[in-house]
């Protein structure tokens, strides 16, 4: 199987730096964590040392940063962090930190793909999971953020950025590969327009607050401790913001974000709305009914015909035929199929053989149906270009095609075979079938 697999850290690693909101000084250190553990953070500081998942629905306020927590606890400024370790392929890790906010660094997400990349990333053995986006997310805020989320192979993000009077527009696009980000993105330093931030400097609400870790831009002035790393580099920690708030959905996306003026407050809005439509998929892609008759074959009618039994039956039912070549069967993946206590303890997988079995059986079906004869019995012989795709879950829905390509003298038999769960195929590959007289 090659489906891309889930990575954490090789190893822990920090670093120490000034936090932006109160000046303190704060250790961050990732920790690696197992697989489908996702990304928490934890207060190092705080009695019983309380954990937080960074996941949208713990989403508190999106003012100037995203802010999340648990009960009464807090973690501050979360997207550089957060933006980083989706960025570079960290799927799961813990943040470990000793204050209610990471350390601002240079304002950019470059000290955390240095830690990252001295922590190293290693291969765990589950699938990551995706978001594909399968239909087009339009939002537009008040404030005159527009994001729309298109489908896309990859993940990737253009954004245009304004200012107040679209003072400094700025357009960058990216597909985001750990490289690219780590060269194009994560250097990209916060701003901040210096009217926004005055009567926050006056109320000593950002003492961690300095030219060294923010651009400030003041009428056509930008000021800052080093010159603009890039002509674009305020669109640029814009994408860096929006892969970070973004993460809080907690799947990688394939998809393209196409972002106008985004911020933290409509970034948020459109993760939850990709998590709307990720349940809605979830829940429309499971037919909720079969047509009894109709030309399918119940449990009853496929045991007639198929002699396989519990454990090794693979079909449920059949949906029925298409013509004298076509057959559509389904199978109900549970938990309590026997192959996954093995398969593997702790992050169950439906073994592709079986998957292969499954097409079989629905391809002898189709065969037996042709042969118009219970007397002869259609033997497996061989299976060519087989591939699979994605890993099959328990709670899957698996629907198994078969169509016939080819019925050489009343012997052989071959049959293009797929199957397919929440409208994708998961595998596929060429059956041959030889007939013998039982
Ligand atoms: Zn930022």
């Amino acid at each position: 199987m090659t489906a891309e697999l889930q990575h954490t850290l090789a190893k822990s690693a920090g670093f120490s730096g000034t936090s932006l909101h109160t000046g303190e000084k704060v250790t961050l250190k990732l920790q690696p964590a197992p697989v489908d553990h996702g990304i928490k953070f934890k207060r190092k500081d705080l009695a019983d040392e309380p954990t937080i998942d960074a996941n949208i629905a713990n989403l508190k306020t999106v003012e100037r940063a995203t802010t999340i927590g648990e009960g009464a606890v807090r973690v501050h400024t979360v997207e550089h962090v957060l933006s980083a370790l989706s960025a570079m392929g960290v799927d799961n890790a813990v943040i470990e930190m000793d204050a209610n906010e990471p350390p601002i660094g240079d304002g950019s997400a470059a000290p955390y793909v240095e830690v990252i990349k001295k922590a190293g990333t290693a291969a765990q053995e589950a699938p990551r999971r995706f978001f594909d986006v399968r239909e087009p997310i339009h939002l537009e805020s008040k404030s005159g953020s527009l994001l729309v989320l298109l489908p896309d192979d990859k993940f990737r993000v253009s954004c245009t950025q304004a200012g107040p009077n679209n003072r400094f527009t700025q357009f960058f696009s990216a597909e985001i590969s750990p490289a690219l980000y780590e060269r194009e993105i994560a250097p990209a330093r916060t701003f901040v327009y210096y009217e926004e931030v005055a009567p926050l400097m006056e109320k000593n609400l950002i003492k961690g607050g300095s030219l060294e870790n923010a651009i400030v831009v003041r009428g056509d002035a930008v000021l800052s401790k080093e010159p603009l790393r890039f002509a674009d580099e305020f669109a640029r920690h814009k994408i860096l913001d929006i892969i970070g708030d973004i993460a809080l959905i907690g799947t990688r996306i394939r998809g393209h974000i196409i972002a106008v003026k985004p911020g933290h407050a409509a970034n948020a809005e459109l993760a939850r709305a990709i998590v709307k439509q990720h349940a809605k998929v979830m829940a429309l892609s499971v037919p909720r009914t079969f047509p009894p008759g109709e030309g399918g074959l119940d449990i009853n009618q496929v045991m007639e015909i198929l002699p396989h039994r519990f454990p090794f039956l693979m079909v449920d039912r059949i949906l029925g035929f298409e013509g004298e070549t076509k057959c559509t069967g389904m199978k109900a993946v549970t938990v309590n199929e026997p192959f996954f206590a093995g398969h593997f303890p702790g992050h169950p997988v439906m073994p592709g053989v079986l998957q292969i079995e499954a097409m079989a059986q629905v391809a002898s079906i189709l065969l037996m149906k042709l042969a118009k004869s219970a007397s002869r019995i259609g033997y497996f012989m061989s299976a060519d270009d087989v591939k699979f795709r994605k890993p099959v879950f328990p709670g899957d829905t698996l629907f198994i095609h078969a169509e016939l390509t080819k019925a050489r003298s009343n012997r052989l038999a071959k049959a293009h075979c797929s199957c397919v769960v929440n409208d994708a195929i998961v595998s596929e590959g060429d059956l041959m079938f030889t007939f013998l007289d039982k």
